[in-house]
């Protein structure tokens, strides 16, 4: 029965990726799926998270800049831009030969690099709008 219910908790949590618009932090899957199962805790949906990353049915951006990491319903090959000012996630598509920049990375002591990931970092459209509105009243 208990094999069950943890079944079921990792079907809800890989749901709320899949529903979630954008790329969800930890927390913000926790929440969707509190809102509806009160019983479940914070610790399950993170494990399922882990799980669900290690066995490729979900994608992760890893943090770099003391954000946390976020989710991601796309599994395929794909870089993120970060907006420095909300913290949202923003997928990009940008095509570059990636086995031959990891071929151009020369590492010491043998080294070998099985992957990387690019990570962009800026302001949102809609955070510079922002900005841009409270330059006029300032
Ligand atoms: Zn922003
Ligand atoms: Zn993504």
């Amino acid at each position: 029965m208990k094999e069950k219910r943890n079944t079921m908790q990792k079907e809800l949590t890989y749901d709320a990726v899949l529903h979630y618009p954008g790329h969800p932090s930890a927390d913000d899957v926790y929440q969707v799926i509190s809102s509806k199962y009160k019983s479940i805790s914070k610790a399950t949906v993170y494990r399922n998270l882990a799980s669900l990353y290690s066995d490729g049915k979900i994608g992760r951006v890893i943090s770099t800049d003391g954000w946390e990491a976020r989710f991601d319903h796309r599994t395929d090959k794909h870089s993120h831009a970060v907006c420095k000012s909300c913290g949202r996630v923003f997928d990009v598509d940008v095509s570059y030969d990636s086995a031959a920049l990891d071929k151009a990375v020369c590492m010491e002591d043998g080294f070998e690099i099985t992957s990387h990931e690019l990570i962009f970092e800026g302001i949102c459209k809609d955070c510079r709008e922002k900005e841009k509105e409270n330059e006029k009243w300032n």
